[in-house]
């Protein structure tokens, strides 16, 4: 495998330094030699795959305390909210009884 040269002074020793660059929106990490400072090559600073599994954690959480929320919402539907009133139904009249004639 090549060893990698620094393209200024062929030094084989690299270093990363943070550095606030003007006009971009988040601080960069320079791959700089070691023995001259020459810059090699730029990383973002935050590490983008260890950024998405934080928010993705997050949102699993999220998503038990939503389904956790939407069930105990329906618990209240249920307790609070009264099925509507079937329409009365006529009852028969009750037979009426007539006496007997002897
Ligand atoms: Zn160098």
């Amino acid at each position: 495998m090549a060893i990698p040269k620094c393209p200024h002074c062929a030094g084989t020793q690299f270093e990363l330094q943070d550095e606030t660059i003007v006009g971009a929106a988040f601080t960069l990490t320079v791959i700089r030699c070691a023995s001259c400072g020459a810059p090699a090559g730029v990383l973002e600073n935050q590490n983008v795959s260890q950024a998405l599994t934080v928010q993705s954690e997050k949102i699993s959480a999220l998503h038990g305390l939503l389904s956790d929320l939407q069930q105990q919402v329906s618990v209240l539907v249920a307790a609070t909210v009264k099925p509507p009133k079937a329409p009365r139904e006529k009852k028969p009249a009750a037979p009426k009884l007539v006496a007997a004639k002897a």
